[in-house]
């Protein structure tokens, strides 16, 4: 079933009869080529681009609630490609790129918008580190401005322009950069996937796994046993507890991150904007609400909500930049689990048992990744070889100290 205007117009007028499911239910065959576990967005495109780019089909992806019901459909939908270092720049520019596309290639509206993404910076150095980044992402084909104290006051006349401890010295801008719908990126995928014939199974969790020699030769899941030629993990927050099934231990921590959302306004902020100094970050939906979040919460947790303590840590930096929010009304607040790398960056590699591959470690950034990652996990479920794009997100990194740090900020996952 196709998607055009003027579909919703025929159907707006024959009552909405003519819509079809959008994936099959599915039972789960005795054997797959390739088991993906977890319905999430990394674990659909990865089943998506295997179909497309690499014409295994028989696949399955083994979801434990429902589709898109993890952190794809938790997120604040920031989209970006301003990455520093080389190993990541590549990597999140081809995403940006696979994003743009994305509409036409699933006709499928994912309510992509590129209305920009401003890092506000606040002192001479944060501006000396900004004019670096710009010009690596300029010069990888990504579009970066770097804005004076007037610039971000024409962009962003609502900020806090007084504050003595915060001053605005200026910002970067990402033009490109901006915010999706997240459950319709789950969705537009699964979508794609179905129509290539692969098995999407809902409220089937992975409990174990059956490893003989050292190779893994299917799954234990609430629905029976599954034989698979090769198993891919992309469980995001639970990343640590399914490869732990596999006898594996990770350099990964999971944490929660909260988000919040206003009340429906008008329309006042013009795109993502980001006050990392005092880690918080706005955008405006498209039905109004002002959509933000911070920091993470400040202990390991396995709970998909958080505590008022990191609520109100969020509050007051959004207020010391955003003084305008003291009078919007917060509607909703929301958790996700967060798998935390020890560098900050994300994990597509083989794993030790034959026939296993991780994808994971992808910490609060992940969404912006989806594309690009199930692209890459993809190529490597195939191939055996790691994709170039993520070439650098190698497990063995942390044996060999080769980290990929872009926060610079040392291997701790919860960094204040
Ligand atoms: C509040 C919040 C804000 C965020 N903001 C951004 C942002 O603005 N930009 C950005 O780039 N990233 C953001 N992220 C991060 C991003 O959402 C994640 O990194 C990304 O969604 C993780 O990949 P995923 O979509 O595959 O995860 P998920 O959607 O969580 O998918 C994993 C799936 O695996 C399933 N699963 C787990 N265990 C099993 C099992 N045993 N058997 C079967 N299935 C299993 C889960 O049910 C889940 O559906 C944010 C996250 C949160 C929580």
């Amino acid at each position: 079933m196709g998607y055009s205007g003027f579909k919703v117009l025929l159907e707006g007028l024959r009552g909405n009869t003519g819509w079809k499911p959008v994936w099959r239910d599915p039972a789960p065959k005795p054997r797959y080529d390739v088991v993906i576990i977890g319905g999430g967005g990394h674990g659909l495109t990865t089943a998506y681009y295997l179909a497309k780019n690499h014409g295994i089909t028989n696949i399955a992806v083994l979801e434990r609630g429902y589709l898109g019901g993890g952190n794809v459909g938790r997120n604040t939908t920031i989209v970006r490609a301003n990455y520093l270092l080389p190993g990541n720049s590549e990597f999140y520019s081809h995403s940006l790129k696979l994003w743009e596309g994305m509409e036409q290639e699933l006709n499928y509206n994912t309510m992509m918008s590129q209305r920009g993404v401003l890092n506000l910076a606040h002192s001479d150095g944060q501006m000396d580190a900004y004019a670096r980044r710009g010009n690596q992402m300029l010069s990888i084909g990504d579009d970066a401005i770097l804005l004076d104290a007037d610039g971000v006051r024409k962009h962003a006349p609502f900020l806090n322009f007084d504050s003595q401890r915060f001053p605005i010295r200026g910002g970067l801008l990402h033009g490109r950069g901006g915010t999706a719908r997240h459950d319709a990126v789950a969705w537009g995928y699964a979508r794609g996937a179905d129509q290539f014939g692969v098995d999407l199974i809902q409220n089937c969790e992975v409990t174990g796994f059956r490893i003989e020699r050292g190779v893994v030769q299917g799954v234990e899941t609430s629905r029976g046993y599954i034989g698979a030629g090769k198993v891919g993990m992309a469980v995001a927050g639970r990343t640590s507890q399914v490869a732990a099934m596999a006898g594996l231990r990770l350099p990964i921590e999971s944490h929660v991150l909260q988000a919040f959302v206003s009340e429906g306004l008008k329309p006042v902020i013009p795109g993502v904007v980001t006050f990392g100094m005092g880690h918080f970050y706005v955008s405006q939906s498209d039905k109004g609400g002002l959509v933000f979040g911070g920091d993470l919460d400040f202990y390991n947790s396995y709970a998909a909500r958080g505590n008022l303590t990191t609520l109100e840590h969020v509050m007051e930096a959004g207020m010391a930049m955003v003084p305008i929010l003291g009078n919007a009304k917060v509607l909703r607040g929301w958790g996700g689990i967060m798998d935390m790398s020890m560098d900050g960056s994300p994990i597509i590699d083989r794993t030790p048992v034959g026939g296993l591959y991780l994808n994971g470690g992808w910490c609060y950034g992940g969404f912006k990744a989806t594309p690009a990652s199930g692209w890459c996990y993809a190529h490597l479920l195939a191939t055996d070889q790691p994709h170039p794009l993520a070439a650098r997100y190698r497990l063995d990194r942390f044996a060999t100290g080769d980290l990929l740090d872009e926060g610079g900020a040392g291997p701790r996952p919860n960094r204040h």
